[in-house]
């Protein structure tokens, strides 16, 4: 599907994933090495028409939208909960419906629709930018003190992989710096030897060595947000302004977004960057 074909979609079925491109995931050195996110839509608002349904009937109204898609018809019935202006809806439907909102930035009636992803094969650089993000998110990610990081997975930038130079030096540092957290975890499992607590032998070694492990370091990431918070996250990464890998990662989550509900994301324009990556741009910002 073309960015135009998104843009205008209307109510389009979505994938629960996005696959990487063949060369995201590659082995060398026996290290694992992402060059793309991986982004799980794992999981949509869903609508409870029964309920809606006796609300309506309760106070007399009979109300019907046109959208199929449950995050849409929830955030119109909060906004029309604020006047109870179910009576006597505007031409346009659904769709003319949302845009209103956007264009007067009545922002809280987003607030409602909510998506989860699993974000995985992203850096642990990226999530501490994505996790800056508070007002509307709910994070959850895997634990260096838990899980042991001695299987080897790094997230290498695409200017460095494409550089058969800079590949070597990143490859040879990634090699010395995992070598490096292998030996301090056994080291430190030994000094802690006398610890009876099996896991927190392990937790208290893993939490010193992790202390060397690089930014590049392989991550993955649970992460809901509101449609609100959605679109804050994509005006701010989509950006030329962030860096390549987050913004790849919000191209991803917003072309998804546009299929789960191209009224309240259809507004997005995806233009094409210098570097082959993609900008949003939507004359409504911040909602
Ligand atoms: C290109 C780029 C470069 C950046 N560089 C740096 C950097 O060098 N150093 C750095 O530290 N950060 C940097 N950031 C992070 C940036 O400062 C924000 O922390 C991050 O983008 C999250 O944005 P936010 O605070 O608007 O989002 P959210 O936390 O999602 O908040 C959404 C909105 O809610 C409101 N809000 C949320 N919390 C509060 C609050 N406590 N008080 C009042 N209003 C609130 C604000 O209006 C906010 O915009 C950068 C971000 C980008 C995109």
């Amino acid at each position: 599907m073309t960015d135009t074909q998104l843009h205008s979609a209307s109510a389009v079925s979505a994938p629960c994933s996005s696959l990487p491109a063949p060369e995201a995931v590659v082995e060398e050195a026996g290290i694992r090495i992402f060059r793309e996110p991986m982004v799980y839509l794992l999981s949509r608002q869903t609508i409870s028409e029964q309920e809606l349904n006796r609300f309506l009937a309760e106070h007399g109204i009979a109300w019907e939208t046109d959208t199929e898609v449950a995050a849409e018809k929830l955030v119109e019935t909060a906004g029309r909960i604020c006047y109870m202006s179910f009576a006597r809806p505007r031409p346009g439907g659904n769709a003319a419906y949302i845009r209103h909102i956007l264009e007067a930035g009545h922002g809280s009636v987003l607030e409602h629709a909510v998506w989860s992803f699993l974000f995985v094969g992203v850096s642990r650089a990226l999530t501490h930018e994505l996790v800056r993000h508070r007002a509307g998110f709910g994070y959850s990610q895997l634990s260096q003190r838990y899980v042991d990081e001695s299987v080897a997975e790094y997230v290498e930038p695409k200017v460095i992989a494409e550089d058969p130079e800079l590949h070597r030096l990143w490859l040879e540092t990634i090699a010395r710096t995992h070598q490096a957290y292998v030996q301090l975890a056994e080291k430190l499992l030994e000094k802690y030897r006398d610890e009876p607590d099996r896991t927190l032998r392990r937790k208290l070694a893993r939490q010193a060595a992790r202390s060397v492990l690089p930014n590049a370091t392989e991550t993955k990431i649970f992460v809901t947000a509101n449609a609100r918070a959605w679109r804050h996250f994509i005006e701010m990464r989509a950006s030329r302004w962030a860096d390549v890998e987050i913004r790849q990662l919000a191209v991803k989550v917003l072309r998804l977004l546009q299929q789960e509900a191209p009224h309240l994301f259809g507004d997005y324009e995806l233009r094409p960057l210098p570097d082959g990556t993609y900008e949003a741009i939507t004359p409504y910002r911040k909602v």
